[in-house]
């Protein structure tokens, strides 16, 4: 019997392309359009591999739940196998340390209760001006927006939770703080919300440490509720933009670039398009 390797990558019109082009459209351009400008895949290598671990351990233990094959999908280390081959070098040199953190996450939770309810399933719906920008041409505009849920679950209360993994490098005090407004976080509150109405617990972020000493935290999210509020705002105001780039026929080599010292490097260091932007085309 050949079993499922599930998918755990990104859905195609997800927050990661949106948030890219509020970030920098030229950004945008290189990565979307030109498909170039990945830049330093390692923690995305490793996040990957992470995710692929959890995602079997989660879909196992839910076949279990269900009382169906849990065999129809892979074990975890041999899917994180499976998918780190697919990386070459990065993915050898990363598969030990995601390995190391997915086994001690199961570990530390292995007598955790809730029901599963869905792992590494899709979610597609369409996203409008909000009513009192609904002006113009902005009237009949739809974006279609989609969204991957890592894992939603239904706790003892009868609460739905919808969680996103987070592989890091280390846990602080201020780590769950980042995805506060993020907009990852806010459509999958959208989406929470239509889906399972009053039922919906939240958002969550079940975050894992990937370390000699791997450890593993599952925080809820910080409200924001003026930008939970706003986000449809968020998200139209951000497609229009890339679709007057693209109706205007611009060269994607010449979109709008930030060339700011906050955006082009982060805390998390160069933007990955860095030498692109300093030296052109021959910086690829
Ligand atoms: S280096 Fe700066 S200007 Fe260039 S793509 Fe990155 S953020 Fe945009």
């Amino acid at each position: 019997m050949s079993k499922i390797l599930l998918n755990t990558g990104p859905s195609e019109r997800g927050w990661h392309r949106v948030e890219t082009a509020a970030r920098c459209m030229q950004l945008f351009a290189y990565n979307y359009i030109l498909e170039i400008g990945h830049g330093d895949r390692g923690p995305l290598v490793r996040g990957s591999i992470g995710h692929v671990g959890l995602a079997h351990h989660f879909a196992r233990r839910r076949a279990q739940q269900q009382k169906t094959d849990p065999d129809v999908y892979y074990e975890p280390e041999e899917a994180m196998r499976l998918v780190a081959a697919t990386f070459g070098e990065l993915g050898e040199q990363y598969l030990p340390i995601a390995t190391h953190a997915v086994l001690a996450y199961m570990n530390a939770y292995a007598g955790e209760q809730f029901e599963i309810v869905m792992v590494e399933e899709k979610v597609s719906g369409m996203i409008r001006w909000p009513e009192h920008l609904r002006v113009g041409a902005r009237a009949n505009v739809a974006y279609p927006i989609t969204q991957r849920f890592d894992r939603v679950y239904k706790n003892t209360a009868g609460r739905f939770w919808i969680e996103d993994h987070k592989f890091v490098s280390t846990i602080k005090s201020s780590t769950a703080a980042r995805y506060t407004l993020s907009g990852q976080f806010q459509l999958m509150q959208w989406f929470g919300r239509a889906i399972y109405g009053d039922s919906f617990g939240g958002a969550r972020i079940n975050l894992v440490q990937c370390s000699e000493k791997p450890k593993s935290v599952q925080v809820s999210l910080d409200a924001a509720p003026r930008m939970l509020n706003r986000f449809p705002q968020v998200v139209c105001d951000i497609e229009e933009r890339i679709e007057a780039l693209r109706a205007e026929g611009r060269d994607p080599w010449e979109y709008p670039a930030q060339a700011n010292e906050h955006v082009c490097m982060t805390a998390y260091g160069r933007c990955p398009a860095f030498d692109i932007c300093r030296w052109g085309k021959s910086g690829i």
